[in-house]
Order: C-alpha cells, then structure tokens, then sequence
C-alpha cells in the first residue's frame, strides 16, 4: 500500500498547508479519503488523471473535508472522465444530489457515471475497506435538536489492512475498535487533549502520523520529549507499508 497525505493542515487555512485529503494506492485500487479545497490540484501534481480515482469516501461534511469536492467532479466531466465514479457520503445522499443539481452540475451531462453511496455501503463495494463511526460531531447534537435538522451528526473513521485514517474526533477511545495490529495510523492531532493522543501509545502501532495540526500541548510535550514512533505529517510524499 501507498499513501499520500494532500492535506494535512487544520481546518484553518495556513499558507503552507494543504486542507484534509489523503491518496491511497492499495491493491490497484485508487482511493481518495476526504476532498478538502485544493484537491484537484494535488492530482494534477501527482500526475493522476481524471480516470484513475475510482472512488472518493467523504468522512464528514465539515468544508475543510469537503470543499474541493464540486471542483474534483468539475475536472472530472471537464476533461472527459470516462470511469464510473463512486462517492461514499457520510449522511444525506439525497441532499447532496440537490447539492449539485443547485451548482447547474448535472451527472446526466458527464461522459461518466457518477454512483452516490451512504458510507454504510462502503464494504459491500469494497469490503477491504472498514468504516468506523466516530465521536466528532456527537457535540453538535443539542442545536441540531433544538432548530429540528436533519443533520445526522455521521462522521467517520476508516481502516484498511493495518492502515488506518481516524479523520476528525474528539477522543482516541472511540477509535479503540480499529486500533488493534494496526502499522499505521493517520490521527487528528489537533482535537483530541493531549492524554488521548498519547494512550496511542498502548496499541503497539508502528508508526502514528499526527494529522490535521497539533494541539498546542501536544505541540509542546514534542519539543520536550522523545517522539518515538510519532511523527508529524509530511505533505505529498508518499509513504509505504
Ligand atoms: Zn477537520
């Protein structure tokens, strides 16, 4: 497996970061795992056309997750995508059809086929990918209540193989189901308190990439103590496993 983290930067914009997207390569399968603004510029730097991306899976709909993604499917009919493309949506499939047909992007337009999918379809088209749910929009559950929406407050982690990708949480213990034998974790490192982040350290991971910023103590405790095996996303080189 290869991966390649496009975006590792918080959801505030930095001048030198790219916003939540990773590539992975596994098993000949071209899978992209968040789409944050800028992604279709990664895959052209990457040199990856428009027909290698089979599938793109959205962990949760925050715009730093999301916000690349009309510009990616834009690229995709613009230069004359031909592969059926799959889009694993956190909740909501039928919305964010409305979503497009609101940007005058209609699929019925495309040279391809595009096949929306809620995340719990996700193993039976690709049953080597796991998705986990997990605890990041569980605090948004009061004002969704109180203004009626129809939010489902869905977000998600992801695991293949012994690679994992926890997207956005508040804990690491929600994340304890998919933590086992794992090589490789990409974790968000910028939400969850600093004792979550280092109860990694039980699992026996191999190496833990923090993603997605660093929380100031965390930030802090790196500078004054030995990082073993973690370590801090680097942008668009690719890692193996
Ligand atoms: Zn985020």
């Amino acid at each position: 497996m290869e991966f390649i983290i496009f975006g590792s930067g918080p959801g505030l914009p930095e001048l030198d970061k790219g916003l939540s997207s990773i590539y992975v390569h596994h098993q000949g399968k071209r899978l992209l795992f968040d789409c944050g603004e800028g992604s279709s510029y990664h895959l052209l730097r990457h040199g990856l056309c428009q027909d290698e991306i089979d599938a793109i899976i959205i962990s949760h709909y925050h715009p730093d997750h999301v916000s690349g993604l009309l510009m990616l499917i834009q690229m995709f009919y613009l230069k004359k995508r031909s592969k059926k493309l799959q889009l694993f949506l956190p909740e909501r499939v039928a919305d964010f059809e409305a979503i497009l047909q609101f940007h005058y992007t209609f699929s019925q337009r495309w040279p391809f086929e595009l096949h929306l999918h809620p995340m719990e379809e996700l193993g039976a088209i690709y049953p080597e990918v796991q998705a986990f749910p997990t605890d990041h929009l569980e605090g948004y559950k009061e004002l969704v209540e109180e203004l009626r929406l129809p939010n489902e407050m869905k977000s998600w982690a992801f695991r293949i193989d012994n690679w994992a990708y926890s997207s956005d949480i508040v804990t690491t213990d929600c994340l304890a189901p998919i933590l086992q034998g794992l090589d490789t974790l990409v974790v968000d490192a910028l939400h969850p308190e600093l004792e979550q982040i280092l109860k990694l350290k039980g699992y026996g991971i191999r190496r833990v990439i923090l993603n997605h910023g660093l929380s100031p103590e965390l930030e802090e405790w790196l500078k004054h103590n030995d990082n073993g095996n973690f370590i801090v996303a680097e942008e668009n080189v690719p890692y193996r496993i």
